[in-house]
């Protein structure tokens, strides 16, 4: 069993619905450890387009790497991502972030995720639950990536109704 973090993100439709959906897929793949709570962000890149919803959610798993990339596509054409602009708008963005501490370069696949350390999005969720996980190549936890961000004070919950 390896020990992975996936982040998720959606701007398009009902968005916490479509986290909700796509933890529900991830549960098929992964035995879910924790969940961040569910933040709203700017958008960066393409900054002309809605907020996003981020999280970031931990589990264990049997899959390969590989094999877990397909069915987080997989997951996301099911939920209706279609193709469209570089870090434009989608109903559902599903990253590997963290697998165990394996580090892989190959065409496609990245990990950790290779921008990571950049995405305050990935890192305030990831920090939540993840906190004790040092990235396999700077030693860094996600808080203190985050730090050098800016620390992340202007990512806010989004108010759920449980
Ligand atoms: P981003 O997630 O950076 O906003 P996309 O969702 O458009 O960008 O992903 C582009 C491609 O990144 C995917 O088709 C996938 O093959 C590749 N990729 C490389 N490493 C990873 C990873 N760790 N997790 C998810 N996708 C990855
Ligand atoms: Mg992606």
């Amino acid at each position: 069993m390896v020990d992975l973090c996936i982040a998720l993100g959606s701007n398009i439709g009902d968005r916490l619905e479509n986290l909700k959906r796509a933890l529900t897929k991830l549960e098929s793949v992964a035995k879910l450890t924790a969940w961040s709570p569910v933040y709203e962000t700017a958008p960066q890149y393409v900054t002309d387009q809605p907020a996003f919803l981020n999280m970031a959610a931990r589990g264990e798993t049997e899959f390969k790497p590989r094999e877990m990339l397909d069915k987080l596509k997989a997951f996301e054409r099911e939920l209706g991502r279609t193709e469209g602009e570089r870090y434009g708008p989608r109903v559902i963005d599903l990253d590997i972030v963290f697998y165990g501490q394996m580090v892989i370069h190959e065409p496609g696949l990245f990990v950790p995720h290779p921008r990571m350390a950049e995405r305050d999005f990935v890192l305030r969720p990831l920090a939540d639950i993840a906190n004790d996980w040092g990235h396999p190549e700077t030693g860094k936890s996600p808080s203190e990536m985050l730090a050098e961000l800016g620390g992340g004070a202007d990512i806010v919950p989004f108010p759920l109704e449980v």
